[in-house]
């Protein structure tokens, strides 16, 4: 039970973390005996121990005997986890531990968890409760990175944000400009006077509007990139609108047909060249690649849980790509009532349920062993070398993935004969 979770790498590696980060915040301890610890980078583990050492006979206090006993074995299994640690790993190293309840009273088990953190752990912290204190790891998994976008024209500016895979429209100004002029001569030129007059205070605006938001970001912000369906965009973009500060983050001006809302989406899609590092732009060119198998080489494509497996099991499968809202696991078991064995793909949710029923006579099932179907993908994946990728439901291409195809494919080294 108690691996160590190594530091996420892939995309597989953070949906772990990210599935069992839920999983323990769901947790409860039935007293106050749940330990959350979290050591900073570097620290010595030998200052660790002896600060647990106290904390264990400072719980030799507590006066309730089961919370006592459950404080102290919890604090027991830690330190007999972290012997084999000298000192925290490079971004530190978080522990959760304590008795969980499996029915009722007396049926708690010690369950352990060794976490190396994606980011460097901030603070020392040992905190007993009646729940796991996940909230700073949480806080560490969160998509950060992010790219300012803004669409402009003559009439109206939207600003936005592409943070992680979600874009955020975070502002909507209107110019006020008034149309062509249909007279000539002097008054047709103070009226362009006054036209530009009123341009300059709008760039104006959206540059004071988004350096506010921009600049909040601070260093997870990666570039601002500008569209626009006519030449406003690159007199904003060359001129002194955005802080000077965001003026060197400009990846590029893209030219795009439409403005508004409409026009901040075709920006990260015309401009996918320059935000090519974020995950958004990496997941949608997953499915596209995807999608060009089905239309191009469709004997080199496979989806469905059962077709994936298949092609896992003969080593075929180049690439695996699932979506993230699968939340399916492996079941075994078997029926209480008529003993027959139970194995069964099902949904996360209806084990926690308690709804899963013998398919001949309608007992409840003794579940002996659940692994997540991401998992079992990943293992075999290992063995043969292929590359897995979770794909979120936040994009368009995510959701039809997963409704179109069920949320699993794997694209194939050569045909499955
Ligand atoms: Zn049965």
């Amino acid at each position: 039970m108690a691996e160590v979770l190594e530091k996420p790498k892939t995309s597989v590696d953070r949906f772990r973390l990210r599935r069992l980060l839920e999983e323990l915040e769901r947790k409860e301890g039935r007293g106050t005996e749940l330990i959350s610890l979290y050591i900073p980078p570097g620290r010595n583990i030998g200052e660790v121990m002896s600060d647990l050492r106290k904390e264990h006979s400072t719980a030799g206090n507590i006066k309730s005997k089961s919370t006592r006993k459950n404080v102290q074995n919890a604090l027991e299994s830690i330190m007999q986890r972290l012997k084999y640690f000298r000192k925290a790993p490079d971004t530190g190293l978080v522990v959760f531990c304590g008795a969980i309840p499996r029915a009722g009273p007396g049926t708690e088990k010690i369950e352990t968890y060794l976490i190396i953190p994606p980011e460097p752990v901030p603070f020392y912290l040992y905190r007993c409760d009646s729940k796991f204190y996940v909230a700073p790891l949480k806080e560490m998994i969160k998509e950060k990175d992010a790219y300012g976008l803004i669409v402009i024209d003559r009439n109206e500016a939207t600003i936005a944000l592409l943070v992680g895979r979600r874009i955020e429209i975070a502002a909507s100004l209107t110019s006020g400009i008034p149309g062509k002029h249909d007279q000539g001569g002097q008054s047709q030129r103070r009226f362009s006077r006054i036209i530009e007059q009123l341009a300059h205070e709008f760039y104006k605006r959206v540059g004071e509007k988004a350096s506010n938001i921009f600049l909040e970001l601070e260093d997870n912000l990666k570039g601002v990139i500008i569209g626009g369906p006519g030449p406003t965009k690159q007199e904003f973009a060359d001129g002194d609108y955005l802080d000077y500060r965001l003026k060197k983050k400009i990846l590029g001006v893209v030219d795009i047909g439409y403005s508004g809302e409409e026009g901040i989406y075709e920006l990260v899609r015309r401009g996918e060249e320059l935000i090519k590092e974020s995950r958004y732009v990496e997941e949608r060119q997953l499915i596209q690649k995807f999608m060009a198998y089905i239309a191009k080489k469709p004997d080199l494509v496979t989806y469905g849980i059962k077709e994936v497996l298949d092609a896992l099991d003969k080593g075929v499968a180049e690439l695996v790509l699932i979506s993230e809202d699968v939340d399916l696991v492996i079941v075994d078991g078997e029926c209480r009532v008529c003993g027959k064995p139970y194995h069964d793909i099902v949904s996360e949710k209806s084990i926690r349920r308690g709804q899963l029923k013998c398919p001949d006579c309608g007992g409840d099932i003794a579940v002996s062993e659940v692994k997540s179907l991401v998992d079992v993908i990943d293992r075999k994946a290992k063995a043969t070398s292929t590359r897995v990728e979770v794909i979120s439901t936040v994009t368009p291409e995510g959701q039809q993935f997963k409704n179109v195809f069920g949320g699993i494919a794997a694209l194939l080294r050569y045909k499955i004969s």
